[in-house]
């Protein structure tokens, strides 16, 4: 089934490490939510061509993501979701989140919030802690982090993310632990936990260029990894993706949408689609957006993928998941010459012991999962 994102460019504060399209200023707010319901209109046709080559033609899952998406309102929400209605076949659609931040996540709003469509919410905590906060210049509180899991689960979210971020040079290992501790004291079924990066447009890498902020280390963030993974482990969450561990029953059914090469629409500004053989991405300026989406025409740009890039995406992403790449699917999709090819690759790394074959899936061990991408583009095709 099909997947539906829709990217809301707007945030309360900027956040240091932060790599995403958004915008502080409030002023196009309005604009933006009316253009976005005309993009919705105007794609209506986007999943036409797999419908009719036979692929299942529904919407499985709707993503709200961001920015910060729980600065709209709710009865702007509800506008949305009409639209999509409207435009798209939304009955088995199975799973709606919204990425929220915990300042946002009163619990009045939350009780609304159960009145739409949305039964996934997605927090961004990425620390229990005040000085990784304030380092990450997140808006919120750790207080307001606690609060809003806790509000959340009495409001009925039983299906809950929260996003937590490791290597912050505020965060020891013993801090990280106690990060950890709170998400099955918390009931927390699903985690998505990311290494800190340092992006470099980034704020947070003209503040380490200048001194003024502590430099990343790979191996506190290798260090960390470890941890977290075994902490999982012996909690019983499956690690089913690199970044992303769940409790059975609670995996991403968006996220693997992305893992598995299934169709999605991307509305909104810098939003990504994707389609068999084909990848499109809109505009990253969202005056841009909203004055093109008003001409009539969608700002986007696309690229048609070649049997090369569409084998590379497949090991890149499949390497990801606890499934591994399927040495089967190489083989009937891509043919004999790319399975030798990627098998030759692969020695060293099953020699290494950074990857396993397990049934035919090439599996990447717990070492391996920290270097994933690299692994993956040194077995790419050419
Ligand atoms: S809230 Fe998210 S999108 Fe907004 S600045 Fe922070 S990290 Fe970026």
């Amino acid at each position: 089934m099909a997947g539906i994102y829709i990217h809301i460019p707007f945030c309360r504060q900027a956040c240091h490490y932060c790599n995403f399209h958004f915008t502080v200023s409030f002023k196009k707010k309005a604009a933006f939510q009316r253009a976005l319901l005309k993009e919705i209109g105007m794609q209506k046709g986007f999943f036409r061509d797999v419908w009719h080559a036979g692929s299942s033609g529904a919407i499985g899952t709707v993503y709200i993501g961001g920015g910060t998406p729980s600065v709209l309102d709710v009865a702007d929400l509800c506008h949305i979701f009409e639209q999509l209605g409207t435009h798209f076949p939304l009955g088995d659609v199975q799973e709606v989140t919204l990425e929220a931040n915990p300042d946002d996540i009163t619990m009045e709003k939350l009780i609304s919030l159960g009145e739409t469509p949305v039964n996934r919410l997605s927090i961004g905590v990425q620390s229990f802690f005040e000085q990784d906060l304030r380092y990450l210049n997140r808006i919120h509180t750790p207080g307001q982090a606690m609060e809003s899991i806790c509000n959340a689960r009495k409001a009925g979210f039983d299906r809950l993310t929260i996003d937590l971020i490791y290597g912050i040079p505020t965060l020891s290992d013993a801090r990280w632990k106690e990060n950890l501790a709170k998400i099955p004291d918390l009931g927390v079924p699903h985690v998505s936990a990311y290494a800190l990066t340092v992006e470099s447009k980034t704020v947070l890498n003209h503040l380490i260029k200048k001194g003024k902020a502590a430099p990343v280390s790979d191996q506190q963030c290798a260090r960390q990894f470890d941890i977290l993974c075994g902490f999982m482990e012996q909690h019983g969450y499956l690690h089913y993706e690199t970044s992303n561990f769940s409790l059975p029953g609670h995996f991403s059914g968006h996220n693997l949408s992305y893992w598995t090469g299934v169709p999605y629409l991307g509305l909104g500004p810098s939003a990504h689609s994707y389609l068999p053989g084909k990848r499109k991405w809109n505009v990253s300026n969202t005056s841009r957006y909203i004055d093109c989406v008003n001409r009539g025409s969608i700002p986007a740009e696309e690229e048609l993928l070649t049997p090369a890039q569409e084998l590379n995406e497949y090991i890149m992403t499949s390497l990801r998941t606890m499934w591994g790449c399927s040495l089967e699917k190489v083989e009937r999709q891509w043919g004999r010459q790319a399975l030798q090819s990627l098998e030759k690759k692969g020695e060293k790394h099953l020699r290494s012991g950074l990857m396993t074959e397990k049934m035919r899936h090439l599996v990447l061990t717990r070492k391996g999962k920290f270097l994933a991408d690299g692994i993956a583009s040194d077995l790419f095709s050419l």
